[in-house]
């Protein structure tokens, strides 16, 4: 397998290799990681040859040639996952629970390297990198202590002559398709449930970033979690479609987990109706960050900044528009800009960046085009509002003020780096526009009085609310959102009920 690769590639793999400064993997290994999907406990390249380019959007080099799996791979996947499901399920609690803790411990000890695989392929700064390893490995250290509290019910019966029991059991063969934006906690976050429930996955990761989900792999196999339990199936995105098809379709797969795009988990929806799938759905967000008069300003500024611009704007739970009550308004966008200006943009590697690139040229043209219709409304750019000479992946941090309701910024998700600000007079009328969305993942709010704080927590239409409190997500907590914007949760202790049915048991002729 390893000879299909080009010199080229064996090259720039080893420029990520020597970007790490405490690599533990031996570099043959880590190499065919790095090219091939993970099938069976096997690397193997696409059944054709055929590969996709991986590139950094820093400075679009190529990273890696990675296998372009297609459906025919993919059903193989499934069937390999159905076969391990047999004897996965039937390991104890207890020692699901020690295989996990065991590749949390070897990611853990390998977070630099990872951190740099995540940042070469999708851009982050290394610091938000490290960050977002500790984050995703979490899940699996969480998942592993929850393996072994999965607890059934014995039911008090209304039967002298029945017992009856409540059992908990894995759903069996789960179909995963993850985004670029957490390249590794997105994958860890549900694989890490669906394997201490019992259920074995075929895991489909964007096509922007699927190193980061072979690594884990990498390791997973050092830690000794059995063949066929953790798949990953690798596709270009000419492939995603019939590779989703495949795991949608699949009578033999039980469950669909998808965080992407709302677009996306609509199709992957209603292709998953005729097997009667389970489904949870983590999808798009247009959340709200209300400032209102009482609040704390230059918190609410230090939270904004954070909401709106980690991973340079693109997660799903990212500040999409801010709205200040008219008090504040002026000082809030003033102190904004001033906090914007301290930016240093530029490859996450360097030393001293704050923020990296975007993930590729479409996502900066998105940006773009939000700004210039603000703009010919009626916004006025504070700072930023350009492309940026670095390359086609930057674009420059940009608060734009006097922002209304007609704007294109307000009804989409720009998953970017733009602060659009709203001014309003009344809470009503905050949480109106607020509201004022399909989507319903995240919200956030920064007041001081605590009637309103009860009010707006309340009545604001999301899945999750962040009082006085822009960063929201850990493992302990139940990561997800209402409306158009999913269904089921992640992490937490009803992150594993994802990924186990409920057996009612009811035993009889007792006397
Ligand atoms: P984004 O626009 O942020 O890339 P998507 O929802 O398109 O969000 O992508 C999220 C994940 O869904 C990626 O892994 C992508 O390859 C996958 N994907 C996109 N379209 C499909 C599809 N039709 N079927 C299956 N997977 C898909």
């Amino acid at each position: 397998m390893i000879g299909k690769m080009s010199h080229k590639l064996f090259n720039n793999i080893l420029t990520i290799r020597s970007m790490t400064s405490i690599c533990k993997s031996s570099r043959s290994a880590m190499t065919l990681a790095l090219s091939n999907a993970y099938i069976n406990g096997k690397w193997v390249p696409a059944e054709d040859g055929s590969t996709f380019p991986v590139k950094n959007p820093a400075n679009g080099k190529l990273i890696s040639e990675v296998a372009d799996m297609t459906a025919n791979e993919t059903e193989a996947a499934v069937n390999h996952a159905a076969k391990a499901f047999k004897q996965w399920k039937d390991y104890t609690a207890f020692d699901r629970s020690k295989l996990l803790k065991k590749w949390y411990t070897i990611m853990t000890n390998n977070q630099e390297e990872l951190a740099q695989i995540l940042t070469a392929e999708n851009g982050k700064t290394i610091t938000e990198a490290r960050g977002e390893i500790m984050y995703g490995t979490s899940f699996v250290e969480w998942f592993a202590e929850e393996a072994k509290r999965v607890y059934g019910d014995v039911l008090p019966s209304g039967f002298k002559s029945k017992r009856q029991l409540h059992l908990k059991q894995p759903v069996g063969v789960c179909g995963i398709i993850t985004p670029w934006n957490f390249p590794n906690a997105m994958i860890l976050r549900k694989v890490g449930a669906a394997l201490a429930a019992g259920c074995t996955v075929v895991v489909k990761p964007a096509e922007d970033t699927p190193l980061s989900a072979l690594a884990t792999c990498h390791y997973a196999e050092q830690a000794g979690i059995p063949a066929g339990v953790l798949n990953v199936v690798t596709c270009s995105h000419k492939h995603a479609a019939e590779v989703g098809k495949v795991l949608c379709g699949n009578p033999k797969v039980s469950k669909i987990s998808f965080t992407g795009s709302t677009e996306t988990g609509k199709i992957l929806m209603k292709q998953s109706v005729d097997t009667m799938k389970r489904v949870s759905m983590e999808l798009g967000g247009n959340a709200a960050f209300i400032v209102f008069n009482s609040a704390d300003v230059n918190a609410a500024v230090a939270g904004a900044v954070s909401s709106k611009f980690r991973g340079s704007g693109q997660t799903c739970i990212s500040a999409n528009r801010l709205l200040v009550q008219d008090q504040v308004y002026d000082e809030f966008c003033e102190k904004l800009t001033k906090a914007v200006e301290k930016f240093v943009v530029g490859d996450g590697l360097e030393d001293g960046t704050t923020h990296g690139p975007l993930i590729n040229e479409k996502a900066v043209d998105k940006v773009d085009k939000h700004v210039k219709d603000a703009v010919e409304k009626g916004g006025k750019v504070l700072i930023g509002g350009e492309r940026l000479a670095k390359g086609p992946a930057f674009y420059s941090p940009t608060v734009i003020r006097d922002i209304n309701q007609e704007m294109a910024v307000c009804r989409e998700e720009t998953f970017g780096p733009l602060a659009p600000v709203i001014k309003f007079k009344e809470e009503k009328e905050a949480l109106l526009i607020a509201n004022s969305t399909r989507m319903g993942l995240a919200g956030y709010f920064y007041s001081q009085d605590i009637q309103q704080i009860w009010r707006v927590a309340e009545d604001l239409e999301v899945g999750m609310v962040g009082i006085n409190e822009s960063v929201l997500s850990a493992m302990n907590i139940a990561f997800g959102g209402i409306k158009e914007s999913g269904l089921g949760r992640e992490g937490s202790k009803y992150g594993i009920d994802e990924y186990l049915n409920i057996k009612y048991a009811c035993f009889g002729g007792l006397h």
